[in-house]
């Protein structure tokens, strides 16, 4: 299978080139440049610390799916390259001067083939991870809709003329956007719900409750759900967000590292600071190519990526 899907992809030098002088990429590029300016100024303005990205960590993200693992032997130890930042925002949130913290991050995840062609994977990928201490879900998906509206309004402010080009309307308003639940849409839609609702919607919309990783926190009212969120963009640019309040208690996470299959012995001395004590937070992670994906209305975020990044696809750069 995964030749076949080579062969569907033209990784000749002259094809690189031609994606690389790309007009919609650039187009993108500018995207992505006002939604990370704007970013900082948000986050500054709100009082979130930045806190600057590892690409190598003992201990990465679990994920609620395959990919190829990427680890290297260093030092007397395994590294992983990030495949997100989750258990550093945990980790920092110790620090009593840190009450809310940002990160732009890198993130390599090295996606099977049968992604290649989703339209909106990429292998690595910038994810904007934010993550409060004391604060619940309510509190996170409100702050996120104030940084879509304050990040639309830039874009619209700062390249018209780029806006004008792929959503002549203008960009949808942003209010307190819909709230749906994964067991009532899967009811409603069956086991596509989460695309088929996407493609109707008009507007980002919430979906609550996904079965996942073992640092969401399950709900201690309702065993078995999870108090995590998701926005999902709409004319069916799917997912462009996860988050969740975590798991911060020592028996809990055990519980739930069994039920998800964790390594443990990975995650000791993660577990001995738990048992200690890790600060209650909420937070979420955004998709930068995502969200410029969805604004730009592309339909691959591969073709206009300056440099291809295709789950199980050879590159030359
Ligand atoms: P996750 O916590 O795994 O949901 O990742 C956070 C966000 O990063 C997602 O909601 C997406 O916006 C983005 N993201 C995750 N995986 C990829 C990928 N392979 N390519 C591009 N963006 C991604
Ligand atoms: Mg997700």
């Amino acid at each position: 299978m995964e030749g076949d899907l080579i062969e569907e992809l033209d990784v000749s030098l002259e094809a690189t080139l031609a994606q690389l002088r790309g007009e919609a990429t650039i187009d993108v590029l500018k995207v992505q440049q006002a939604i990370i300016r704007a970013t900082h100024q948000f986050m500054f303005e709100r009082g979130l610390v930045q806190v600057m990205p590892l690409m190598l960590s003992p201990i990465t993200d679990p994920l609620n799916h395959g990919v190829v693992d990427a680890a290297i032997s260093y030092a007397g130890c395994r590294w992983s390259l990030t495949k997100s930042m989750i258990f550093h925002k945990q980790l920092a949130l110790l620090n009593p001067d840190l009450e809310a913290l940002y990160i732009v991050s890198p993130n390599v995840r090295l996606e099977f083939a049968d992604r290649a062609f989703t339209g909106r994977h990429l292998f690595e990928f910038t994810q904007v991870d934010f993550e409060f201490r004391d604060k619940e879900g309510a509190f996170v998906r409100s702050f996120m809709e104030d940084l879509l509206r304050y990040l639309f309004a830039a874009v619209q402010r700062d390249l018209p003329e780029v806006l004008a080009k792929y959503r002549p309307q203008g960009l949808c308003q942003i209010g307190e956007l819909e709230i749906f639940r994964t067991e009532d849409l899967e009811a409603q839609y069956g086991p596509e719900y989460e695309h088929v609702k996407s493609k109707e919607a008009l507007l980002p919309f919430w979906l609550l409750n996904h079965r996942r990783e073992f640092y969401d926190k399950e709900d201690p009212t309702k065993p078995g759900t999870y108090l995590n969120y998701d926005l999902i963009w709409p004319e069916g640019f799917g997912e462009g967000l996860s988050g969740a309040e975590r798991e911060n208690e020592y028996h809990q996470i055990r519980k739930r590292m069994e039920e998800t299959g964790a390594n443990q012995e990975a995650f000791k001395h993660y577990l001995e600071v738990a048992k200690k004590g890790l600060p209650h937070s909420a937070g979420a992670g955004f998709g930068v190519e995502r969200m410029a994906r969805f604004i730009c209305r592309v339909k691959d975020i591969n073709d206009v990526a300056l440099f291809q990044r295709r789950p199980g696809m050879p590159a030359l750069f």
